[in-house]
């Protein structure tokens, strides 16, 4: 009731600049921003990885690395030293000095990157499929190691692969880990990428979206610098930083209409009506009016911050600070879609998705997933099941959907979302998640 108590700010609309957005961010020269997902088979090395990442990256210190080691070295395990740089940055988000998933950055020369999930904890997949619903590209972590592949690719591989397709991720860096466990061989290296490749493939990636770097996690040989062993010298193609930073953006979409889902409401500080989140698509700019769905309200952009700066216009890709006027904050919620008012997004009751089952499905309850915000709903009908490849129909109104397959659902909820064609989806039922996909 405190928010309630606050006034409406009906101040004089903010005066905008007028600004050609699209031509200042050509302007600015700012850096590329990509996120990405790490996945891969449970041990495939994908903490060890990352840590050793952020610390030739100088994200991490050595001392804190050192400091990690001892602990690890007490306990008889020297090498969770770097798995634990991870963990130690989760710890910190913990306590609160950053609460958005999508605030676990690390920069480059030409880019800024946000890792949307921390790897190798318990409840990966729920992780996971949050991450993969914001990301660009995916990396996925083999364990080149022998017996260590085939079985990893009968394992997580597998599903995680599968996972990350059907959440509409593109692309695909393939990280052929722990090569100095056999000792660098090409004939490994070359075996491992013939064989990701038919798989990735079969699973619905453009070979041309998947590629492929022989690494070592733990010495850091071709994740920012080049592998140091003279038995490694076959390979002289690009780094893991390297192929990080080639990663085009997905097609931003700049030129589509503004939607920015909320990831958190200001309770107090600096104003209730200031809201940070990410911009799925679209600009905006100082000055702009804007829609709140599903409360159709309308507010305006009073100032924004921009990666922690003030800024007047933010666009696709960004993660914006709004500060708003001309609204109550009860019409602010986390998970609501802020849009452009000419072309507003759709609050529906009802929808159909093309969805990967890890479960058995069939017409029964469910909860909904989008983003952040979450929903009842029921399996209401299953029009058909669909090539996991090529989206064809196989077979029609089926009665149950077995795990792995993908199928057609129709979805009813049990209250409208602001929901639109492209969007993100998971199913859960009981805690689990059942089926994850793309709205149509
Ligand atoms: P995760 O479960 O995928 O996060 O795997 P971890 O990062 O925890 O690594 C699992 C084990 O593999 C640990 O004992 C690591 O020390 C080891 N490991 C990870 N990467 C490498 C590597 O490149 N070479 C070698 N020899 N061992 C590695």
């Amino acid at each position: 009731h405190d928010v309630k108590a606050l006034k409406v700010d009906d101040a004089p609309l903010p005066k905008s600049k007028n600004l050609n957005v699209l031509s200042e961010y050509e302007k600015s020269k700012s850096k590329k921003t990509a996120s990405f997902v790490v996945v891969g088979h449970v041990d495939a090395g994908k903490s060890t990885m990352m840590g050793r990442l952020l610390l030739d990256l100088g994200v991490v210190d050595q001392r804190t690395v050192d400091k990690l080691r001892k602990e690890a070295e007490k306990i008889g395990k020297s090498s969770f030293a770097l798995a634990w740089v991870l963990d130690q940055r989760t710890e910190e988000r913990a306590r609160g000095v950053t609460i958005d998933i999508a605030t676990n950055r690390f920069e480059t020369d030409s880019t800024i990157f946000t890792i949307l999930d921390a790897p190798g904890h318990r409840d990966f997949i729920p992780n996971m499929i949050a991450g993969a619903s914001q990301a660009d590209f995916a990396i996925l972590v083999i364990d080149a190691g022998v017996g260590a592949f085939e079985s990893g690719l009968k394992g997580q591989t597998r599903e995680h692969s599968l996972l990350i397709r059907s959440m509409g991720v593109a692309r695909v860096i393939v990280a052929v880990n722990k090569l100095d466990t056999v000792d660098w061989s090409k004939e490994r290296f070359d075996e491992i990428t013939h064989q990701v490749t038919g798989f990735l493939t079969a699973t619905g990636f453009q070979s041309k979206n998947v590629s492929f770097v022989p690494v070592s996690g733990l010495t850091g040989d071709n994740l920012v610098r080049r592998a140091t062993d003279p038995a490694a010298s076959w390979y002289q193609g690009p780094t893991l930083v390297d192929e990080l930073e080639s990663s085009e953006p997905t097609t931003r979409a700049l030129n589509k209409p503004l939607r920015m889902s909320i990831s958190e409401v200001f309770k107090t500080m600096p104003s209730p009506t200031t809201v940070s989140g990410r911009i799925d698509a679209g600009s905006l700019q100082v000055g702009d009016a804007l829609l709140v769905q599903p409360s159709g309200e309308k507010a305006y952009v009073k100032s924004m911050l921009v990666d922690e700066e003030p800024a007047d216009w933010a666009v696709a890709g960004q993660n914006a600070i709004l500060h708003l006027s001309n609204i109550d904050p009860i019409h602010l919620r986390v998970g609501d879609i802020i849009c452009d008012p000419t072309h507003p997004i759709q609050c529906l009751d009802s929808f159909t998705l093309k969805a990967l089952a890890f479960d058995f499905l069939m017409p029964m309850p469910v909860d909904v997933h989008r983003g952040r915000i979450h929903a009842a709903g029921t399996i209401e009908a299953i029009p058909a099941i669909l090539d996991k490849v090529t989206g064809s129909v196989t077979k029609k109104k089926p009665k149950i959907v077995k795990p792995a397959s993908v199928a057609r659902l129709v979805v009813k909820l049990s209250t409208k979302l602001p929901l639109e064609a492209g969007q993100r989806v998971v199913l859960r039922s009981g805690g689990e998640t059942v089926a994850a996909g793309l709205l149509e």
